[in-house]
This record gives structure tokens, C-alpha cells and sequence, in this order.
């Protein structure tokens, strides 16, 4: 497959929140023209989006993948073996496609069984931050896909998502710490919004600053390069008010809650497989 995105047209099979997330964030990283970009979708809910981006769209999933070479799919988990079998049905998937699976927990091997011998494959796990182009994706490459096929997917979502090749099997973890992880910090912002509301701050206010607090102490961790616990460290000062705080989460149990909603998440990813 050629590396050139230029020469690439991409299509989304199933047009939700996350197809979404990486068509249009793709478009705004500048990477694919709208008239790159396919979605299909058996409603027209979803693809009112793609159509108001500028991009191709249609009911029928072979449409997107007779259009297109790279094919993102973005239905939920249940339903990629039936979209599978359809496409094999009508022979749509050629040895030019390439495969780009984002469902939580379908393995590389059950999507190899339901396509035609050879298919080059890669199971990925983005999340929706990939919208606004802070999003994290953790991908693993098919018995048949290429490194030109890696380097593909790494530029794509790269250019949306900070974009590692992990080993399979551990893709699910990837799934319960960053794929699920968005819904964990929102909570988080909510609940840090929720106290300060509490104790005076408007609420407008108090979810703005709460989430660039949390934004702050994101990019602290990535760009210094430190570890979170020095840099929490340095802002507990003797007797201050952090320390009160920290030891607050502590007796509330925020960091083994945490812990086990990733454990938790990645247990169950592995059941959807
Ligand atoms: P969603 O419900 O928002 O979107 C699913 C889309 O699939 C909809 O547009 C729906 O109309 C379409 N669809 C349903 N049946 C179809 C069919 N037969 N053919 C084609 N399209 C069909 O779901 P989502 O949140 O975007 O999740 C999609 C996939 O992305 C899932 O497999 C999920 O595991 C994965 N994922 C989601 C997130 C997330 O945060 N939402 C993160 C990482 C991975």
C-alpha cells in the first residue's frame, strides 16, 4: 500500500461518535479532503455529520468499500461479524483493502476467519478526544498487514491521537485505561466541579477551570517528563491546603477506584471478544 495519503480514500463503516471523532478530526488536521472520506450508515442520523463535513456518504457499507482502500470499522462489537459476512457475501473486500478495526475486543483472529484469505488487518483502539486532536490510540498489525500498512494507520490517526503499536494482547488494557478513560475523567471534572460549586464558585466557572486544571496537569506530566508523583509531591507543601486535599481522595478511595475502573473496563472488553 502506498504511503502517500494523497492516494488514499477512506471509508468509515458505521458513522457514530467514534467515526466521527477520527473523520473529522483527520479533516482538520488537514491530512484527507473532505472528498477522501466515505461513511455508510443504515440511518441517516449519523452520516447527516459526514454529509455536512463535505464527504461522500451512503447506505450501503460495499459502496464504501469498493470507494475506498483503507476501511475504518466503527460499528459496535456485536455487529462486526454480520457486517463481515455481508461484505464477504458480495465479495466486496479485495486484496487491496486494508482493514482498520476500531471495536472493542474483536481479536485480529476472529476478523481473519470471516474475510478472504490474506487480508491485511489492523485492530486499533482510538478514543473521542481524537475530535479535537488530543486523542490516544493503541494499534496491533493482522498476520497479513504490511509495515507501509502501519505506517498508514500511524499517520492517519497519528495526526489525531498519540498513535503506539502495542502487542494484541494488550489491546484490551489499552481499551480500559485510554478507549473507556475519557468517560473517567469527565466524571473526575464533574465531581472537582461539583465541590467547588458547592463551596461558592458558579458553575460555569467551576467546570471551565476544573477541566483545564485537569488539561494543566495533563501536558505537566507529558512535557516535563516527570513522574506524577514528583509533581504531585512538589505541590503538597508542609501543613497546606493540597495535602488536606490529597489526604480527602485518599480516605475516599480515588486512586483504587480508578485502578479498578480500568481493570474493570479491560475485563470487560475482553468478554466482548
Ligand atoms: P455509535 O453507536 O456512536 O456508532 C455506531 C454506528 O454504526 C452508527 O452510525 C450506526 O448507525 C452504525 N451501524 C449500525 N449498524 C450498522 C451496519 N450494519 N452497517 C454499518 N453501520 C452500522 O458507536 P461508537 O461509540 O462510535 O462505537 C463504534 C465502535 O467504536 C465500537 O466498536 C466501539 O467499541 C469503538 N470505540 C468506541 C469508543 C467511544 O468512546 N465511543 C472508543 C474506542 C472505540
Amino acid at each position: 500500500m502506498s504511503t502517500d495519503l494523497k492516494k488514499i480514500s477512506a471509508g468509515f463503516i458505521g458513522a457514530g461518535h467514534m467515526a466521527q471523532a477520527l473523520a473529522n478530526g483527520m479533516l482538520k488536521a488537514g491530512l484527507l479532503k473532505p472528498n477522501q472520506i466515505w461513511a455508510s450508515a443504515p440511518t441517516t442520523t449519523n452520516l447527516e455529520t459526514f454529509k455536512d463535513m463535505g464527504c461522500h456518504i451512503t447506505h450501503a457499507n460495499e459502496d464504501v468499500v469498493s470507494a475506498c482502500t483503507v476501511i475504518f470499522l466503527c460499528v459496535k462489537p456485536h455487529l462486526v461479524s454480520q457486517v463481515l459476512k455481508k461484505l464477504e457475501e458480495k465479495n466486496a473486500i479485495q486484496s487491496h483493502h486494508l482493514i482498520v478495526s476500531v471495536a472493542a475486543g474483536i481479536s485480529i483472529q476472529f476478523m481473519e476467519k470471516l474475510l478472504p484469505e490474506k487480508t491485511r488487518v489492523i485492530r486499533s483502539m482510538p478514543n473521542t478526544p481524537s475530535l479535537v486532536q488530543v486523542g490516544v490510540c493503541g494499534y496491533a498489525r493482522g498476520t497479513y498487514a504490511t509495515e507501509e500498512d502501519a505506517t498508514v494507520v500511524s499517520n492517519l490517526i497519528g495526526s489525531v491521537a498519540m498513535c503506539e503499536i502495542v502487542p494484541e494482547n494488550l489491546i484490551d488494557t489499552v481499551t480500559g485505561l485510554s478507549g473507556s478513560g475519557p468517560a473517567y475523567v469527565y466524571t473526575i471534572i464533574q465531581a472537582m466541579a461539583d465541590g467547588a460549586v458547592k463551596m461558592g464558585l458558579p458553575r460555569s466557572l467551576a467546570v471551565k477551570f476544573a477541566a483545564q486544571t485537569v488539561l494543566g496537569g495533563a501536558k505537566m506530566v507529558l512535557e516535563t517528563g516527570r513522574h506524577p508523583t514528583v509533581l504531585r509531591d512538589e505541590v503538597c507543601s508542609p501543613g497546606g491546603t493540597t495535602i488536606y486535599g490529597v489526604c480527602a481522595l485518599e480516605e475516599a478511595g480515588l486512586r483504587t477506584g480508578l485502578l479498578r475502573a480500568v481493570e474493570a473496563a479491560t475485563l470487560r472488553a475482553k468478554e466482548l471478544g
